[in-house]
């Protein structure tokens, strides 16, 4: 379970990106983050594993307290813990089968993980979450070959390869077009449904999150603003909380 509390964050030239959030996810949720740009959604999904240090407030997960975390005790936290950025954050140069090899880093031992020396398990892992995000044929392709969603989908696998128990994706659609962007949501809902992985996915695409989470939740100016179910929020709603702004979001 994911406990956020009072969570503020303020950073160093002074802007508030969040003004105590307080948030308890339950495991196997698939929570869509929404919110315009600037809301505070990437940095409250970036307090989670202290990519960004909170200013106060405490984040636990599955009951160890992130903020007060050792190195050692961060890096355990992470490992159970994807990221999926916008961007994909792939490295175009290498093939696709060496990019979810890397997922495994965090828990391969370093000696092996030395240029690139990893088990044969964890090929045969790597080929099976190839395989589960429908992309194991491009596994010898260089990944910049590929299509943003494929490069997306490539992401997922090497999130699969640290066998999280969290997926954060920052916004993982935004580059994409709104084909594209079902043929990635439908690969993180299938991993939310099958194994369990608790998913956070920053949105702002309401139709999307509707479609996709369990929960909704939406931020505006570092708050907290709605949290409930997917069809508790319409686009009335979505009106009533963001005024003139929501006709910048697609809400198709
Ligand atoms: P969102 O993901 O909803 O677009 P962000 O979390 O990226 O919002 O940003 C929230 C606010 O914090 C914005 O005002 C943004 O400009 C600001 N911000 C984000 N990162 C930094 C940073 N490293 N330094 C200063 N301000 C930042």
């Amino acid at each position: 379970m994911l406990a956020i509390h009072d969570v503020h964050k303020v950073f160093p030239d002074g802007t508030r990106a969040l003004n105590g959030i307080t948030l308890e996810v339950q495991d196997g949720e698939f929570v869509s983050v929404l919110g315009l740009s600037g809301a505070g959604k990437s940095t409250l999904l970036r307090c989670i594993n202290r990519l960004v240090e909170p200013t106060s407030g405490t984040v636990m997960v599955d009951g160890v307290d992130v903020t007060r975390a050792d190195s050692a005790q961060l890096r355990q936290i992470r490992t159970k813990i994807g990221m999926i950025f916008q961007q994909f954050n792939i490295i175009k140069r290498a093939t696709v089968l060496t990019n979810v090899l890397t997922g495994r880093l965090g828990v391969t031992p370093v000696s092996w993980a030395f240029g690139n020396r990893f088990r044969s398990q964890d090929y045969e892992d790597a080929m099976a979450d190839l395989e589960r995000v429908g992309i194991a044929s491009k596994a010898h392709q260089r990944a910049g070959e590929l299509s943003g969603g494929q490069q997306q989908r490539v992401a997922i696998a090497r999130a699969l390869m640290q066998r999280p128990r969290y997926i954060l994706a920052d916004e993982p659609v935004a580059s994409l077009d709104p084909a594209t962007s079902h043929s990635v949501l439908k690969y993180l809902e299938q991993v939310n449904r099958e194994d369990g992985i608790t998913v956070l996915c920053n949105l702002h695409v309401l139709s999307l999150a509707r479609r996709y989470a369990t929960r909704v939740i939406a931020l505006k100016a570092g708050e907290l603003v709605f949290d409930g179910l997917p069809d508790d929020i319409d686009e009335a709603r979505f009106k009533q909380i963001y005024g003139q702004d929501a006709e910048e979001l697609e809400i198709q």
